[in-house]
């Protein structure tokens, strides 16, 4: 008999839309059913979605280190490096301008919010949370005591002092080149960790699907749906329209197998709601499935989840244009255009886990002098865009890393265009083999 295999991402999505209907059914039907919210929700669900995000974030420090090593030195030189660095920042800043335009366009055509009923929302009171001042984040780059950064995780002091020593592991030539040696074969141990998670995932991806729809049912979604289907409505047509129409004119690559290989990343994203807890996943999707050189995709895809955030941005210029028109305030084409800039500026501050855009939208807000307590309104429909939004900011992180990688001349377009390329397919333990025939 023949062995059907089936690969890992139809698993994962399959799972992915299990979770979705269990925890839809749960939050219709038992919200109030003690026995099932307290084993199963906040129990079964619980512990094993927060075990595996556990599991992914473990990777990410010793990945994004090595890959950064990796990436530096195998660029090789420090001029090439800052070239490929700029093309990656100025495109990064490029996408995130493009992204919160086109929602604040959309968004003022549509109007969200006009005539909206305070009452219906029924939201809890907001505190300001403290959004660092724009000034503290570049005070903030560079640790003080590198070994508290990768302790604490904080991963633009992590991205700053990898990318120093690796390139001082450059500067000292040979002497430098066991080093560089012992962190490629490092990387690779991490890249086989990465492997071994994602054959679990389709139950991690499960329970944390399950778990937040039981909690969040979707009937939140109707008193703010002019707010929330304008997010949604631009945060595709960015995915689908401003990233695959770059990615085709820069890149001069095909943007639906682009789109088909970012599957796996893009529901990592959307499950675990951070871009940072999907870069294991990102730089395996990256380079094995779409084809780019090792070294380009560990320099600029850990960058990308740490700084570029599209999807993010697009989510804080529909709510901008949202509470002004709650609260009745006219921000005018200047008030905008400081919302565009202070949007982008955050996006670099943002680090990639669940939740900060609203942190950092505060910040937007107090620049612009719109009410912060506004916040409150948006809040409860914040958790299943952060969800849908992180998609779009791995989306954004791996577009630019394609488009970069074509400029450079560093894709392996036979690679790029081998469906077959990278896929995962299901390990079969030899004691669940199938039997030879006789
Ligand atoms: N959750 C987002 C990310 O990790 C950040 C945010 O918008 O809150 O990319």
């Amino acid at each position: 008999m023949p062995q059907q295999k089936m690969n890992v991402t139809t698993k994962i999505l399959i799972w992915m839309i299990c979770g979705l209907i269990v925890g839809s059914l749960i939050n219709a039907f038992a919200s109030e059913v003690a026995f099932i919210q307290n084993y199963l929700v906040n129990g079964l669900f619980h512990v094993v979605g927060a075990t595996f995000i556990s599991a992914l974030k473990m990777l990410v420090v010793p990945l994004v280190t090595f890959s950064l090593i990796c990436g530096v030195c195998g660029i090789g030189d420090v001029n090439t490096l800052g070239r490929v660095g700029i093309k990656a920042f100025l495109l990064f800043m490029l996408t995130t301008a493009l992204a919160i335009t086109l929602a604040i366009t959309v968004a003022v055509v549509v109007g969200p919010g006009e005539g909206f009923d305070m009452q219906l929302a029924g939201q809890a009171e907001f505190t300001a949370p403290a959004a660092p001042p724009l000034t503290q984040v570049l005070i903030d780059l560079v640790p003080t005591n590198p070994i508290a950064a990768y302790a604490s995780g904080n991963m633009l002091q992590i991205i700053f002092f990898t990318i120093l020593f690796a390139i001082c592991v450059l500067m000292i030539g040979e002497k430098g080149r066991s080093i560089a040696q012992g962190a490629e074969k490092l990387n690779d141990v991490m890249m086989e960790v990465v492997n071994v998670v994602m054959h679990v995932a389709p139950i991690g991806v499960f329970a944390l699907m399950a778990k937040t729809f039981s909690l969040q049912g979707l009937g939140l979604i109707l008193p703010m749906i002019s707010y929330f289907g304008v997010v949604a409505v631009v945060l595709v047509l960015h995915m689908t329209g401003t990233l695959m129409i770059l990615l085709k004119l820069l890149g001069r690559v095909s943007p639906l197998i682009f789109l088909k290989k970012m599957r796996t990343a893009q529901i990592f994203a959307f499950s675990t709601s951070s871009s940072n807890a999907t870069i294991p996943v990102t730089l395996r999707s990256v380079e094995k499935r779409l084809g780019v050189d090792k070294s380009t995709t560990s320099f600029i895809v850990p960058f990308g989840a740490t700084i570029n955030m599209d999807g993010t941005a697009i989510m804080q210029g529909v709510a901008t244009v949202f509470i002004a028109n709650v609260y009745g305030i006219d921000l005018g084409i200047s008030g905008y255009l400081t919302v565009i800039g202070m949007a982008v500026l955050a996006s670099i501050g943002t680090a990639g886990v669940p939740g900060v855009g609203l942190i950092m939208l505060a910040m937007v807000f107090n620049q612009v002098g719109l009410p912060v307590e506004g916040i409150a309104l948006i809040m409860g429909v914040d958790r299943l865009l952060d969800m849908m939004r992180t998609a779009v900011n791995v989306t954004g992180d791996a577009a630019i890393t394609t488009i970069v990688a074509r400029a450079e001349n560093k894709i392996s377009m036979e690679t790029f265009t081998d469906p077959a390329a990278g896929q995962m397919e299901e390990v079969h333990l030899p004691h669940e083999a199938p039997l030879p025939e006789k």
